[in-house]
């Protein structure tokens, strides 16, 4: 029981009763968690309106022992990148981001998710405010790989054969290709889908249209990832042109 102070990044957040809310916070110190931040919706609230999603802050909670739910002590606004509001695709994108963060973060301190979190909504904002306002698919991807969930790409996961730039079939239960002698199938990925996709899962960004690349995304995560649970933000990330 007591206080502790760690750098935050606010996920979402939920009315609690007229004047709290609950915050859902990826922390360096303690991984993901909750807090109740009590007044926070009083027109003169200390916080300024600074407790929304995509707001990064030194948070000082008050944590007791066996509880999930801290309360909120204290909030300082390191950076922010609320301005991805203005550009719909990068919102979706950061939004996926959050989403994935909240839902399969590790239940401890991870230094590297934090940094994964943080570099990529700082880089969609930077996007958006440089008006390239479609794309930035590879920054989910580098959470994705840093969650442990790297597609195989090279091998065939069925039967081990190394794909090259043949046509395959993105097997999304399985984790990764097919290759066609396999799943033989005259709508699977053809060469330049295979290579756009390692491009995007080796973070690169892509320019053209984004519609393929986001599906496979999706799927990706909604079949391997999240167990067929549907994660509110993927059927916006599905739409993507
Ligand atoms: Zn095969």
């Amino acid at each position: 029981m007591g206080l502790s102070t760690t750098r935050a990044v606010v996920l979402q957040t939920y009315r609690y009763s007229d004047t709290s809310k609950i915050l859902r916070l990826m922390t360096v110190e303690f991984g993901p968690c909750s807090a109740l931040a009590r007044g926070a919706l009083r027109p003169k609230s200390r916080y300024g309106g600074l407790l929304e999603p995509f707001v990064e802050g030194e948070v000082t909670l008050y944590t007791k022992d066996g509880r999930d739910l801290h309360t909120l002590s204290d909030f300082e606004l390191i950076r922010e990148w609320r301005g991805l509001g203005s550009a719909l695709d990068l919102f979706t994108v950061a939004s996926a981001l959050c989403e994935l963060v909240m839902r399969l973060a590790p239940e401890h301190r991870d230094d590297e998710l934090y940094g994964a979190l943080t570099t990529g909504l700082a880089q969609l904002h930077a996007q958006a405010e440089a008006g390239r306002v479609t794309g930035g698919l590879e920054h989910v991807w580098a959470l994705v790989n840093t969650l442990g969930f790297r597609p195989e790409l090279d091998q065939c996961v069925a039967c081990g054969r190394a794909v090259g730039s043949e046509r395959a079939r993105f097997d999304y239960a399985a984790g990764g290709l097919q290759c066609e002698h396999c799943a033989p199938s005259r709508d699977g990925l053809d060469a330049q889908d295979i290579r756009d996709l390692r491009a995007l899962v080796d973070g690169q960004a892509l320019t053209g249209g984004s519609g393929r690349q986001a599906r496979w995304l999706a799927d990706f995560i909604r079949y391997h990832l999240s167990e067929g649970a549907v994660l509110k933000s993927l059927p916006f990330l599905r739409e993507l042109q």
